[in-house]
């Protein structure tokens, strides 16, 4: 079992980062939402947040918390501010040889996911909760939330999708991660034939297959038979 702890940066009298009508809070929160619930395609994987609603954690709550529930992994959201534009991610300053191993992994996966976002590298900082955590830990920032480009970015549902399955990308990578089996159908018994006509849905062509099962992965979250043809 791999225990991969999700920290959604601030919350509660904390907003983070405003701007351009968006609080970093939110942002964090729907974003570690989304890596959840993609995490649930996974076997062997246990999944636990800091926060699931809009309340303060200290720091170093957060911190604790990973370390007394054993985590293997801690990640953390955030959103950047003060005039920038792209994302970046950080490791300790100090850090132990697996945050460094897992940092080379995530990152690519992430930057491959966001698509046209500048590339601000892989950054290494005293932050609080990649320091106090016991396991390696990575923080994420994704996107600023002060720059109007990135900000109508993250105003999008889908583009917080692609964020969530490019970390969802890197852990799978970085830890070997492996999807469930598909559920076999409860009955054998042959479909009656009653020769109605089939009509088929499209809603997307992709040239890379993690975009088309990224879109999957939705529209059954969303209760639709969705699968992929070629
Ligand atoms: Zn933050």
């Amino acid at each position: 079992m791999v225990k991969i702890f999700i920290d959604p940066g601030h919350g509660g009298n904390d907003p983070g980062a405003v701007a351009n009508g968006l609080k970093e809070k939110d942002l964090a929160l729907k974003i570690a939402k989304k890596i959840q619930s993609l995490l649930n395609e996974y076997e062997g994987v246990s999944v636990k947040l800091s926060r699931t609603t809009d309340v303060y954690l200290s720091l170093s709550d957060r911190a604790d918390m990973a370390n007394k529930w054993g985590a293997d992994f801690f990640l953390s959201i955030h959103i950047n501010a003060g005039g920038g534009t792209g994302f970046e991610s950080y490791i300790y300053n100090k850090p132990n040889t697996k945050s460094v191993a897992y940092q080379n992994v995530i990152h690519p996966e992430i930057m491959k996911a966001i698509g046209n976002v500048k590339d601000r590298g892989k950054k290494r900082a005293n932050f609080a909760v990649v320091r106090e955590t016991k396991m390696p830990a990575i923080l994420t920032e994704n996107l600023f939330i002060d720059n109007a480009n990135d900000a109508t970015k993250l105003k999008s549902d889908s583009f917080l999708s692609q964020i969530a399955f490019g970390h969802v990308q890197g852990l799978e990578k970085a830890f070997g991660l492996k999807k469930k089996a598909a559920a076999k159908p409860s009955s054998t018994k042959p479909a009656t034939s009653n020769k109605k006509e089939v009509y088929r849905v499209q809603v997307g062509a992709f040239n890379d297959k993690k975009n088309a099962e990224r879109l999957v992965a939705e529209l059954k979250k969303k209760g639709y038979p969705a699968f992929i043809t070629k």
